[in-house]
């Protein structure tokens, strides 16, 4: 049976040392790291995602804050709004909740984000840095999911590494992770033939697809890793509940360790969202960024 990956420890622990951190900037710099979310619109996930965000935020020490705005805010409004906290030097990260409305374009929100602040790190300039190897802000899920895999194999150095998806939110910033890690990289989407054998390769599989349950155990090598950051609502037997991209139940059989779903991957995308605001907050200032 695999070993199972437990996420929402390992985002606590994370989230403990992002607040030592954030008490360490406040009393040697008198820093205090400052996140601002923007939401516009009513979608029922997006003001859960918000709410834990600024809950999260202030438990951690730093300042939090939101702007609601109603779902028909004209586009220039949020531009306007943007271009005032990328002005405010209290401000240290900016966080644009996606999906935004029909008619806001979401790409032209994205890039009126200052680079510096945009700890979503979706910015053209951050992805730029990212594929050529230089330090930045880098998305939360993808940053998450490769401190799991490190916490459990140590380096990751020279092994196969399948990632199954090519979003800009996950598959593609994972695969460059892993690439920086010394990983040799295989990125898998809907028009691979013979998916089966191509994760059968993989010592580490990071699923990133959007298909509940889809990778079976009998896809896997034994012993390989899995991170699973799918995250899907399904029925049944009459009621609501989550699963991964893996199908956990043939998977854990086969695989060395496998995150569960939920519990896994998904706490660890605030706690790095924490982590990429004290690193904001830190370059900002010209000073180190501590240990976290
Ligand atoms: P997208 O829909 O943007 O991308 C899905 C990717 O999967 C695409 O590249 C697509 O390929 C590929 N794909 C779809 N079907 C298949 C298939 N049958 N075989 C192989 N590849 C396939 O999704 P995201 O990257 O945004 O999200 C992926 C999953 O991760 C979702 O379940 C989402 O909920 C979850 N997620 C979890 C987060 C968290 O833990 N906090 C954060 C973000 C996402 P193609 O490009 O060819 O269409």
């Amino acid at each position: 049976m695999a070993k199972v990956i437990d996420g929402k420890a390992y985002a606590e622990g994370l989230r403990g040392r992002i607040a030592k951190a954030v008490t360490g900037l406040k009393s040697a710099h008198g820093l205090t790291p400052g996140l601002a979310v923007v939401l516009v619109g009513e979608d029922p996930a997006s003001k859960v995602y918000v709410a834990n965000k600024a809950k999260q935020t202030v438990e951690v020490g730093m300042n939090s804050w939101e702007h609601k705005l109603p779902a028909e805010t004209p586009e220039a409004d949020v531009l306007a709004l943007v271009e005032k906290l990328n002005n405010d030097p209290a401000v240290h990260g900016i966080l644009v909740q996606l999906p935004l409305p029909k008619h806001i374009d979401s790409m032209k929100v994205l890039t009126a984000i200052s680079p510096a602040k945009d700890v979503d790190g979706f910015h053209v300039v951050n992805v730029g840095k990212l594929s050529t190897g230089q330090d930045s802000l880098v998305p939360c899920t993808p940053v998450g999911s490769v401190m799991l895999a490190k916490d459990v194999l140590g380096k990751l150095d020279g092994l196969e590494a399948v990632v199954i998806g090519r979003s800009n939110i996950v598959g593609k910033p994972v695969a460059q992770l892993l690439l920086a890690e010394n990983c040799t990289v295989t990125i898998a989407h809907s028009r691979t033939k013979d998916l089966p054998g191509v994760v059968r390769r993989a010592d580490l599989v990071i699923a990133a697809v959007g298909r509940p349950e889809m990778v079976k155990g009998d896809w896997l090598k034994p012993g390989a890793t899995v991170i699973d950051v799918g995250i899907n609502r399904i029925e049944r037997d009459g009621k609501g509940k989550l699963v991964g991209d893996c199908d956990y139940a043939s998977c854990e059989k086969v695989a060395g360790a496998i995150t569960p779903v939920p519990g896994g991957v998904g706490p660890m995308t605030i706690a790095c969202l924490l982590y990429n605001t004290v690193k904001a907050a830190c370059a900002a200032k010209g000073i180190a960024q501590p240990e976290m």
